[in-house]
C-alpha cells in the first residue's frame, strides 16, 4: 500500500494538518489525520482533490490559435463554428487520438482527473458509419487509458441541422445518426470504456437545435440511468430560434418538458430569465459553464450570483478546449460577474475566499454530473493534486487556492489519478512522446488544408 502524506490537505470536511492517504488499489483506503509522515512516505506540502472537467470536445484542440483571425464581416460564434466544422472534416482516426491523448496530457497538468467527453465525432469522413461504429469511442478511450485521466464518456445524438426536424448540412455529416444508428453507437462506446477503470457511460443529446423533443424523449426513455449531458441557451440566435419554434425558451422548454433532475446537465445555460435560473437551479440539475470557450465565442455571461442564491449547482468544463486551465476558468467565471455588476469577490459568502468557494463547488458540481464521486474521502478515486507554493510560502490554506486561481507563483505539481502519479514536476510522465505525435498529426493536418 502507498502512503502520501502532507503538511496539509483539503479533505472532504475542510483543511486537516499532517495527513497520510493510504492508498490501495487505486482508492483512498484510509485517511490519517495529525500523523507526521513514516519513513518511505512520499511527502509533500498542500493536496487538494482532482477537479472534473465536465465538458470537452477533444478535437477541438486542433483549433486552439488557428480561428482568432477576423474575417470579413461580424465574426461570432456561427463563423467558428465553419472552421470547426472544416476541421472535423478532415480529421483522420489516428488524428483524433493523437489530438485527445494531447489535450488529456494538458488536462492533467491542470490538476483536472476526469473528462465528460461529449462525443459527437463519431463516422468517417463522407458520413458514412466506420466498420466499427465506435471507432473514435474507442480512440477517445485509448487516449484516456494512455494518460490515466478518469472518463465519463458521452456519445452525443446529433439529427438535425435547426428546430423543427430539419435535415442536417453537410458539414455535419460526421456527427449525424439515427436513434438505431446512435443505439448500435453507444453499445459500441460502452464496449470501448468497459477495461477502462472507474470509468462512466452516458448520454448527450447534443441540443434542441439538433435533436427533436419526440427523439429526445426516446432517448431519455431508452437510457434510464448515468448522467445526461445536453447544450442549452449558448447563444441568442439559439433562444430566438427555440422560441419561434417551440413558443419556450430553451431550458423553459426543457424545464417543462423533460424529467429534468440531479442527472442531467445543461451545458452554458447562458441566457436565462429569472424564473429560468430558479426553476434550474430546484431541479437539482448542474449548469456546466465553461467560462473560457464562452468568452471566447461571444456566447455571453451565466447568472452566476442570482443562480447560485437560489441554491443552483454548477460545475466547469474546457468544451472547445482552445484553453486548459482550472485557474483561468474559475477566475473568468468570476471576472466575468466582476465586470458585469460592478463589484468584486461576487461568488463567495461573505467573509469566505472566492478561489476556495469556486473550487468546491466545481469539485461538487462536475463529481456529481460525472457519475462519481470525488474529493478526498475514504472509499473515493486516489485522484488529487498537489500545489508548488514555493514561490510563494507565505500563502497558506485558502490564501494558497486564492494565489493559484488569481495569481500566478502557485501552479500544480504532481498530480495522481486512481492512486498513479501521472503528473511530476508540472509534466505528464508521458508528455515527450504524445506531444511528438501530435506535433506530426497538426502539421499533416495544416498541410492537407484543413
Ligand atoms: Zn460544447
Amino acid at each position: 500500500m502507498a502512503v502520501i502524506a502532507a503538511e496539509k490537505a483539503l479533505l472532504a470536511e475542510g483543511w486537516e494538518r499532517d495527513v497520510r492517504l493510504h492508498i490501495e488499489q487505486g482508492k483512498l483506503k484510509r485517511i490519517e489525520r495529525g500523523a507526521k509522515p513514516a519513513p518511505g512516505d512520499e511527502c509533500h506540502d498542500l493536496l487538494l482533490p482532482g477537479m472534473p472537467n465536465l465538458h470537452s470536445h477533444a478535437f477541438q484542440l486542433a483549433m486552439s490559435g488557428l480561428a482568432e483571425q477576423r474575417g470579413p464581416g461580424t465574426d461570432t460564434f456561427w463563423s467558428w463554428r465553419t472552421i470547426m466544422y472544416r476541421f472535423a472534416l478532415t480529421m483522420a482516426p489516428e488524428d483524433v487520438e493523437a489530438v485527445a491523448a494531447m489535450l488529456y496530457v494538458l488536462m492533467l497538468e491542470a490538476g483536472f482527473t476526469r473528462i465528460g467527453e461529449f462525443h459527437y465525432l463519431h463516422h468517417q469522413p463522407d458520413g458514412s458509419p466506420y466498420d466499427n461504429p465506435a471507432e473514435l469511442g474507442e480512440r477517445i478511450a485509448s487516449a484516456c487509458g494512455e494518460t490515466g485521466i478518469n472518463l465519463t464518456l458521452l456519445p452525443s445524438f446529433y439529427a438535425h441541422s435547426n428546430f423543427g426536424g430539419l435535415t442536417p448540412t453537410e458539414g455535419q455529416r460526421r456527427f449525424i445518426s439515427t436513434l438505431d444508428q446512435f443505439a448500435r453507437l453507444h453499445e459500441g462506446c460502452a464496449r470501448a470504456i468497459a477495461a477502462l477503470p472507474e470509468s462512466v457511460i452516458g448520454i448527450a443529446p447534443h441540443s434542441l437545435r439538433a435533436v427533436t423533443g419526440e427523439e429526445l424523449q426516446a432517448l431519455v426513455a431508452a437510457h434510464p440511468d448515468g448522467p445526461v449531458h445536453i447544450h442549452a441557451a449558448e447563444q441568442v440566435k439559439e433562444v430566438d430560434d427555440c422560441l419561434a419554434a417551440t413558443g419556450r425558451r430553451p431550458v423553459e422548454w426543457l424545464l417543462d418538458n423533460m424529467p429534468v433532475n440531479q442527472r442531467w446537465c445543461l451545458i452554458h445555460s447562458t441566457h436565462m430569465t429569472k424564473d429560468e435560473v430558479r426553476g434550474l437551479a430546484l431541479s437539482g440539475a448542474v449548469a456546466g459553464l465553461c467560462p473560457i470557450t464562452e468568452g471566447n465565442l461571444g456566447d455571453g455571461i451565466f447568472e452566476a450570483e442570482a443562480f447560485r442564491s437560489a441554491g443552483g449547482h454548477f460545475g466547469i468544463g474546457s468544451d472547445s478546449n482552445v484553453l486548459i486551465s482550472i485557474a483561468a476558468e474559475l477566475r473568468q467565471l468570476e471576472y466575468s460577474q466582476r465586470l458585469k455588476h460592478l463589484q468584486r469577490n461576487m461568488i463567495a459568502p461573505p467573509g469566505r475566499s472566492t478561489g476556495r468557494t469556486l473550487f468546491d463547488e466545481a469539485l461538487a458540481g462536475g463529481s456529481r454530473t460525472l457519475g462519481k464521486p470525488s474529493g478526498l474521502q475514504e472509499g473515493a478515486n486516489a485522484d488529487f493534486l498537489s500545489l508548488d507554493r514555493s514561490a510563494a510560502p507565505w500563502l497558506d490554506e485558502d490564501a494558497a487556492i486564492d494565489g493559484w486561481i488569481f495569481g500566478q507563483a502557485i501552479k500544480p505539481d504532481c498530480v495522481w489519478t486512481r492512486g498513479v502519479k501521472r503528473v511530476s514536476n508540472g509534466q505528464h510522465i508521458a508528455r515527450e512522446a504524445i506531444a511528438a505525435r501530435f506535433r506530426k498529426a497538426m502539421i499533416s493536418l495544416c498541410e492537407r488544408g484543413y
